[in-house]
């Protein structure tokens, strides 16, 4: 305890737990370990991760059309002819986008908003990627738009401001079911998604 403020390790050493400690679920403890990890791993794992994060920096562009990351532009999604150009789904973040196709029950075209309207936040309509939603949809060939976004008020409000920017072009739109999770027991639902469910009820 006598060497307190004292440094442990090296300014390069110490920097590399700052920025891991940035990084989404990594507190400043777990951090020092994974930087200590690596560092330990300097040939099977530091090395090829900073090759990986380099060729990321350089390759990884925004799709021009939906949003999505990829090496190109378009991306891989929107090249795709095989996908359902009639089906577009909107989506909030490019995370929710992922996560929809590792599901893949559908194989449709996506449109990622960049987040959510939330006026307590500074974030309006002009913030998020609406205008080429409505370009997108003007264009013709799709005939509904799935909102894909999550169950939270902000995530609704943009629904809804969604469907009104929508309304006049003669598509369907529809939205995420809201109800019981494959494998969940009702008991440990809250009440606001059981009542959701109940109402939601489908034929057997
Ligand atoms: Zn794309």
């Amino acid at each position: 305890m006598g060497f307190m403020g004292e440094r442990v390790s090296g300014p390069e050493i110490e920097r590399l737990i700052q920025l891991l400690a940035r990084l989404p679920g990594l507190g400043p403890r777990s951090a020092r370990r994974a930087a200590l990890h690596l560092i330990r791993k300097r040939e099977e794992l530091l090395a090829p991760l900073t090759d990986a994060m380099q060729a990321a920096r350089e390759k990884i562009v925004a799709c021009t059309v939906c949003g999505n990351i990829d090496t190109c532009d378009p991306c891989a999604i929107c090249r795709d002819e095989r996908r359902d150009a009639a089906t577009l789904v909107v989506v909030e973040t490019v995370a929710d986008l992922w996560a929809l196709e590792r599901a893949g029950a559908l194989r449709p075209r996506y449109h990622v908003l960049g987040g959510t309207l939330s006026p307590l936040d500074g974030v309006g309509p002009k913030d998020l990627n609406l205008s080429s939603l409505v370009d997108r949809v003007a264009t013709g060939g799709v005939r509904e738009v799935i909102l894909a976004v999550n169950a939270t008020v902000d995530g609704q409000t943009t629904a809804h401001y969604v469907t009104d920017l929508l309304a006049h072009l003669g598509v369907k739109t529809t939205r995420l079911a809201h109800g019981v999770p494959v494998g969940g027991e009702l008991d440990y639902l809250d009440e606001g998604t059981l009542a959701a469910a109940i109402r939601a009820r489908t034929d057997f």
